[in-house]
């Protein structure tokens, strides 16, 4: 995609808190929402003397995007330090991966695009700074800044991409595909508001065509889809405005503002030099096994990619329609239990993507029974969105009784129609004779009038029909 001749290109970086009981190297609780600075312990407390042991379930974990990102999963990694000082960091170091990685060089398609990852590593996360008094939360202005260390030491997974997107709507389908996934994978409930899924864009731009890299600007934390995407498109504009202008792009750090829909130059904590990486001395480097790998490759569901493909093939499925139903897993989910139970995956797909609401809340077999009737002619399509509306309020209902207890089986080929055609042309000589007279778009005022009578139980192009067939 181009605008104006230039062309965008960002890379993404994504953290994602994993779903484990306990944190990355102690057996503090990795809980949400617990009372501040109740979960933690020598060693998420950064105590001198306090040794680290690695979480296999986090690793199992970080193997498990790895698997579903097509990365390559190293047989050995290893722990660094990066050091920096900031209250969020007791022990002045996070324990992070850096030249040696636990996956690399993966990939995942979308938007008929490949993209490339970089790497995925583990890492722990840091303390959660509160700021206060009269700043809305921003440490600019604050009274007073507290730390919870809840969430120090908590296990994250930092996935690389490549510079491989080129608009922001192409990095927004990417991030929700791989938001699925990871939820798909059940490593981590990818919660932007909680903050278990992070996203940071680096975003430049260039002249369409050319092949090397602009300069990047690196937009932090943003917490919404939306968000990223006005994010991406504001920062995008700016650089092509400020080029364009004769000026160039600096290297900075910006924070995007939703309210003002402002970018704004951030101070970053540091500069990425000085965090001075070594090996973590008091961890053994990590080597999954073969075996280990093989068990993790051998558990892993359907993903959503495979699914949105298969979706496709067996329900005669449009890509769009095949990506809306794959939004999460419990819709796709949903979607084939209405499809198998109806026979029907085009009208399940037509319903699940209209109805989103019953999702959760309709029993699969109830929505399936509303498509059935509908495919069997015993009620037409307009009824069938009554018969839903009926659902919504008594959902463990039977929709073939209450089409029964509503009197709203369709009357196509009765006599009750045929009646109703009958008086609706008596009462309308002068339409007619019109139609007679070769007017035949007359035929839709009559067709209302006797839709009205059957207030929705008779087929549109059925009570035309019995009309052209009276009047010729
Ligand atoms: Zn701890």
């Amino acid at each position: 995609m181009s605008v104006d001749g230039w062309e965008a290109v960002i890379g993404l970086e994504i953290h994602v808190q994993l779903n484990t009981d306990s944190k990355m190297f102690c057996a503090c609780a990795n809980v949400f929402g617990a009372e501040p600075n109740t979960l933690t312990c020598p060693v998420c407390l950064g105590y001198p003397g306090a040794l680290p042991t690695i979480n296999g379930g986090a690793v199992d974990k970080a193997i498990q995007i790895g698997l579903a990102l097509d990365c390559e999963i190293a047989g050995r990694c290893q722990f660094h330090r990066k050091n920096y000082f900031y209250p969020d960091s007791p022990k002045a170091y996070q324990i992070s991966q850096y030249d040696q990685p636990i996956c690399t060089r993966g990939h995942l398609d979308v938007d008929g695009g490949r993209i490339g990852i970089t790497r995925a590593h583990l890492e722990e996360d840091a303390a959660k700074l509160v700021h206060a008094g009269g700043s809305g939360g921003r440490i600019a202005g604050a009274e007073s800044s507290v730390v919870d260390f809840n969430r120090c030491g908590t296990p994250l997974v930092e996935i690389v991409t490549e510079p491989d997107l080129r608009s922001p709507e192409q990095a927004v389908a990417f991030l929700g595909l791989l938001k699925n996934t990871l939820q798909t994978i059940g490593v981590s409930d990818c919660d932007m508001e909680k903050g278990s899924l992070r996203c940071d864009a680096n975003v430049s731009v260039r002249r369409a065509g050319e092949m090397g890299l602009g300069t990047k600007t690196e937009l932090k934390n943003m917490n919404s889809f939306k968000f990223l995407g006005e994010g991406m498109a504001a920062e995008i504009r700016r650089q092509i405005d400020l080029l364009e202008a004769g000026g160039e792009v600096r290297q900075e750090t910006l924070h995007y503002d939703p309210q003002a829909r402002a970018l704004h130059a951030r101070r970053s904590k540091e500069e990425a030099d000085d965090y001075r990486y070594f090996p973590e001395p008091d961890l053994v480097p990590l080597e999954p096994s073969a075996d280990t790998v093989r068990r993790l490759r051998d558990a892993m569901p359907e993903l959503p990619a495979a699914r949105i493909a298969r979706f496709r093939e067996t329900y005669g499925l449009s890509e769009q329609d095949a990506t809306d139903l794959n939004a999460a897993p419990e819709i796709a989910d949903y979607f084939e239990a209405v499809a198998g139970a109806s026979g029907d995956g085009k009208a399940a797909s037509d319903w699940v993507r209209n109805q989103p609401g019953a999702v959760g809340t309709i029993p699969a077999e109830g929505l399936a029974g509303v498509v059935k009737l509908i495919t069997a002619g015993t009620i037409t399509a307009t009824i069938g969105k009554q018969v839903y509306a009926l659902l919504e309020s008594d959902p463990s209902a039977d929709p073939a009784a209450l089409v029964e207890e509503h009197g709203l089986a369709s009357i196509g080929d009765s006599s009750e129609l045929e009646g109703m055609v009958a008086e609706v042309l008596a009462q309308n000589p002068q339409f007619v004779e019109q139609f007679r007279a070769g007017k035949e778009g007359v035929i839709n005022a009559l067709v209302g009038q006797v839709m009205k009578q059957t207030r929705g139980r008779a087929d549109a192009r059925q009570v035309q029909q019995l009309l052209r067939d009276r009047m010729q």
